[in-house]
This record gives C-alpha cells, structure tokens and sequence, in this order.
C-alpha cells in the first residue's frame, strides 16, 4: 500500500516553508502490520502453519523487558505464536548457548531473536554467532551480514528496513540523493548506509571521529541519524528542506533538558516527564529540526514502532522459508 505522496500531502498540511512534515511511523507500522496479519492468516488456511518467534531475554534491563513486551504484544495482533524465555541475570553463556541451540532444532521455532544489550560476561558475538542463520530474524548474524554486504536477499535488520519502508510509502526518493549516515554500529548505521547504497544513493558514513560533523551532513538530501546522543542534531547540521530520520532513543528525566529541546511543545513533555519520570528524545534537536527540514520522523511515534513491525515481518519470511513456501528470500512478503 503506497502512502499519499510526502510532498502533496505537506503542501496541505504545513503552515509555510521552514516547517518539516512528520513522517508517521504509527500509520505506517499498522499498515505493515496489516499485511503481516494477512500473510500470516493465508498461511494458517492454506497450510496450516503458525509462524513462531522465541524471544530469549537475560537479566533485568528495564528497557529491554519493554522492548520484547512490546515485541511479544505484536505477534499476538498478527497472530504470530511468540516464546518467552526470560533467563535471570546469573546465566551463564553455556547456558544461553544450551538454549539457543535447542530453539535451532526445534522445527516449531522459525525466529530467534536475543535482546541486546547482554550482562557483562557473556560475550554478544558468540551468542548472535550461535543463531541459526535460516532463523536469524533480527539480522544480525556474519552470514546474514555479509548476504547484505554483497547486496544478496536476505533478512535486513529490522531499523534499517523501516527506514526504508517509511521512505517508500511517503514516496521520498533515495536513488541519486546525496544521504549520510551518522553512526557505524551494527545494528543500524552499517546496514542502513548498506541499504542506501543499494538503493543508489551516494552514501557518507559519520562517526565519533569524524571532523567537523555538521560540514558533512549539511550535505545531506537525505540524514539518518543513530547517535545515542540525546538531540544533538541541530539547525546547524542540517540542509534546509532535508529528510531527517531520527534512529534515536534517549530517556530525558530533567526540566531544563526538556525546555532546551522540545520549544513550544515543552509543556506537554514535562507533564510526561512528571507522570512517567522520563520523555523520549531522539538524536535531533526537534525543534529546530522541525524549522529547517523538510520531513522529519518524530520521537516518539516514528523509527521505533517501524522496527518492531518488520520484525514481525522478518519471522513471517523465516516461516516461509523454512518450511518451504518459498525458494528464495526476496523482499516481499
Ligand atoms: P551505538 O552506541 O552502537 O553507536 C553509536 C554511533 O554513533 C557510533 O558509531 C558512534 O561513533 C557514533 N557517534 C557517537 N557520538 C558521535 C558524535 N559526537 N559524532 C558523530 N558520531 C557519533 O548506538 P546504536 O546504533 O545501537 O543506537 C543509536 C541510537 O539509536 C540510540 O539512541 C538507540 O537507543 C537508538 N536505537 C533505536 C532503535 C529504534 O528502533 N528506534 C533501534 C536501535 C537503536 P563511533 O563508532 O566512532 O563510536
């Protein structure tokens, strides 16, 4: 389903130029996950298979147990059986291994996906190392990372792959465009600087040394940015009229944090702050991000609700494959 274009529906929707359009990951997460329900619902009538996602959690991280309820919550909506196993922080990485290799065997398990960070002393390569590739639908294992790098189908981690999307269905295009990418990490930066680059688009990589930052993604059509760094992008990074996505996601606790970056809509944020304890940044500055580009993706309600639904997509592409509904991995469903 193809979104209304980006740029008719902002010249009905924004009060003048300087004022970004949001790009909606809300809509567009449901659509997906619409179409997941759908695939999922042909698959259990016409052969009887319920695609399965293990979710492996290990210790007490508050924003991971969130983060795989959230995951856990979505297969229920498309209808996708979900496991649960939450190891105490006192696993060890025998133990985990144990289990991960028990869940590659199961023919009922088409996806595994362990939460990230790890407790210290268990060492995160050897773990994603362990996964299966076939049931790898967070993206992250060597094979599958180097499927990406050569430019062959295989399962995209899912943030990037929502970018992507998002782009798609606002019809913004990427081929030709000057795009930068700010962040290397595995999960994000290095596959969406992938994903970009085979999308045609001529591609800059930033990271912590890269000299004078805001020369470079004032360069930028269209700037991803996965920092870490809670609204660190400001006016003076960006191109007037760019593409800002805002990969980021910063728990803010303090008053004078949320006046600096939220402007008019600070209010609003501390009252979040005072029943929660904590708002949601991005990387961005949104306020004056929202005064120079021309799209932007909030935080909340943008990348992250998109990551989650093409996680839900990914496990319906291991069922296929697995069970032989399908020959190659391609992109669609
Ligand atoms: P990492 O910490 O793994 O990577 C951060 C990257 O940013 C590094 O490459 C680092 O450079 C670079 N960086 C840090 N400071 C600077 C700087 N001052 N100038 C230029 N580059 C800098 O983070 P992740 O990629 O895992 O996550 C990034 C953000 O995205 C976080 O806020 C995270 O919570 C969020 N996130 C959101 C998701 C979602 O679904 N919305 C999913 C995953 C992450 P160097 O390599 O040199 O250290």
């Amino acid at each position: 389903m193809i979104m209304q274009s980006a740029k008719d529906s902002r010249s009905e929707t924004t009060e003048g130029i300087g004022r970004a359009q949001l790009l909606d990951g809300a809509v567009i997460a449901a659509q997906i996950k619409r179409e997941v329900a759908l695939e999922v619902a042909r698959l259990r009538a016409d052969r009887e298979i319920q695609p399965c996602l293990a979710a492996v959690r290990v210790g007490d991280d508050a924003a991971s147990a969130v983060y795989v309820r959230n995951k856990i919550r979505a297969c229920e909506e498309v209808g996708i059986r979900s496991e649960h196993h939450a190891l105490p922080a006192s696993t060890s990485a025998t133990e985990l291994l144990k289990l991960i290799a028990s869940l590659n065997g199961r023919d009922d398990v088409d996806g595994i996906l362990v939460q990230l960070p790890l407790p210290g002393g268990i060492a995160e390569d050897q773990v994603i190392d362990a996964i299966d590739p076939l049931k790898d639908i967070d993206g992250f294992h060597p094979v599958t990372v180097g499927r990406l790098s050569m430019g062959m189908p295989t399962f995209v981690p899912c943030t990037p792959a929502g970018i992507i999307e998002l782009l798609d269905r606002y019809q913004i295009s990427i081929a030709g465009t000057n795009a930068c990418v700010v962040g290397r990490s595995q999960i994000v930066g290095r596959p969406m600087a992938q994903l970009l680059l085979q999308r045609d688009a001529t591609v800059t990589i930033c990271h912590s040394k890269t000299r004078d930052l805001a020369s470079v993604t004032r360069q930028a059509d269209l700037l991803v940015v996965a920092m870490g760094r809670p609204g660190f992008i400001g006016r003076e990074h960006i191109r007037p009229g760019a593409t800002v996505v805002d990969v980021g996601m910063n728990r803010i606790t303090d008053e004078a944090t949320a006046r600096l970056l939220f402007g008019t809509e600070a209010d609003k944020r501390l009252e979040v702050i005072s029943k929660r304890g904590y708002t949601l940044v991005g990387d961005v500055n949104p306020a004056e991000a929202f005064e120079v580009a021309g799209y932007l993706t909030p935080v909340p309600g943008g990348v992250g609700l998109l990551t989650v639904a093409m996680l839900m997509r990914n496990t319906v592409k291991a069922a296929k494959l697995r069970r032989g509904e399908r020959k190659v991995m391609s992109d669609e469903l």
